[in-house]
């Protein structure tokens, strides 16, 4: 651990996370589970958190970037499989296939780049055909598939590759019974038995992201993703919270306070003033800002609370302006509060604390982004 001081760290409970996982397995019946843990772990410390998965059942890790799966592989997290899925051509496959890490292929270009990677390493590389079936995102679209299959075949033939994986990703996992998942589905189907026509004998299939691990249970197939909700936290905040669902919030983020001290009423609060104390008060300083990923959008003004924090067992806002480094708390005319106090910006939720879904809701975003934003130089510590 480094020993940089800092005023606010992001506690992570590794515990949670292993319970999440084995969670998670008991909903997928019996398909894989491939923890991923892209985003340095939706921002929780990816090593930690995949050793943390590994630990509650899962036997595959996905990264999106590169640098992500080696990382994992240089740690000596050396058993279970990784997959990686989003580069550009030049990417460093050769490296990848000598670390022994899975790739994706969803376009003629990374087939070519894949299979030179193999014959400069004289490995076989694992690979897994990503299939665009509605997301309108990453990933080979079907016509682009029959085109591409014989060229696959090709080089499965002449051992440059061995085509393991076939997957695709869903447009609406999160929308109760979104007819688009089943036309995903379908298309995925569809795809899947083409391949298997030409010869491709697939050792996972995956679909299936947070929302459909936990919805429908139909698009399972050999293998399933999720990525938040190992974190604890709710995919369908609209229809289930995280308590609903079992799982546990893995991260509280904290902070002390900086400073304490009166103030007037009418009092103007942080840049421009959008919150003026109306009563003689006392203020607190939160130093984490908007550097250390706290969203600027969970400013807040007088008649409408910014983002939440608990100080002291009781729940407060942000008020005025989110800076750089730091943000204001109305702490209430009679506050006891000291410099050094602890303030809980969010949590598992069950002291009273806020969480990543409040500041979300606050923010007119997503609990992933809440999280997944934190900066780096905020200390995670490990429990
Ligand atoms: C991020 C990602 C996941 C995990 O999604 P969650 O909604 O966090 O479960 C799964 N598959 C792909 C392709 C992804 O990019």
């Amino acid at each position: 651990m480094s020993a940089v001081w800092y005023p606010g760290r992001a506690v992570v409970d590794t515990a949670a996370i292993r319970g999440n996982v084995e969670t998670l397995s008991a909903a997928a019946g019996s398909a894989q589970v491939m923890a991923v843990v892209k985003a340095d772990a939706y921002g929780h410390g990816m090593l930690a958190s995949a050793r943390a998965a590994l630990a509650g059942g899962a036997t595959w890790l996905g990264v999106a970037q590169t640098a992500e799966a080696l990382a994992l592989r240089a740690a000596g997290i050396v058993e279970p499989r990784v997959l990686t899925w989003l580069y550009s051509p030049g990417a460093p496959l050769a490296d990848l296939l000598v670390a022994d890490v899975d790739v994706s292929v969803s376009a003629r270009w990374a087939l070519d780049e894949v299979v030179a990677a193999a014959r400069a390493t004289g490995r076989t590389a694992r690979v897994h055909i990503k299939l665009d079936t509605g997301l309108g995102r990453n990933g080979m679209t079907r016509p682009q598939l029959d085109d591409l299959l014989a060229p696959l075949m090709r080089a499965q033939a002449d051992g440059s590759v061995a085509v393991v994986g076939i997957w695709s990703h869903l447009a609406f996992a999160d929308a109760p019974d979104h007819p688009t998942v089943r036309g995903q589905a379908q298309v995925f189907a569809d795809g899947v038995a083409a391949a298997e026509r030409a010869g491709a004998r697939f050792e996972v299939r995956h679909l299936a992201n947070s929302a459909a691990v936990l919805r429908w249970p139909s698009v399972h197939y050999d293998m399933v993703r999720p990525g938040l909700a190992l974190y604890g936290l709710s995919p369908i905040p609209d229809q289930a919270g995280s308590d609903e669902l079992g799982l546990v919030p893995a991260m509280t983020l904290q902070a002390h306070l900086a400073t304490v001290k009166p103030v007037p009423a009418g009092q103007g609060l942080s840049y421009t003033h959008q919150y003026v104390t109306t009563q003689d008060t006392t203020v607190g300083i939160v130093p984490l800002g908007y550097a250390d990923g706290i969203p600027r959008h969970a400013s807040g003004t007088n008649a409408r609370p910014g983002g939440p924090v608990q100080i002291g067992g009781r729940r407060l806002a942000v008020a005025g302006r989110v800076c750089m480094d730091q943000v204001v708390v109305d702490l209430g005319p009679d506050a006891s509060d000291t410099a050094g106090d602890l303030v809980t910006l969010f949590g598992p939720g069950t002291h009273g604390e806020p969480t990543a879904q409040d500041w979300a809701d606050v923010c007119g975003t997503i609990s992933y982004e809440i999280v997944t934003r934190l900066g780096a130089q905020v200390p995670r510590e490990y429990v």
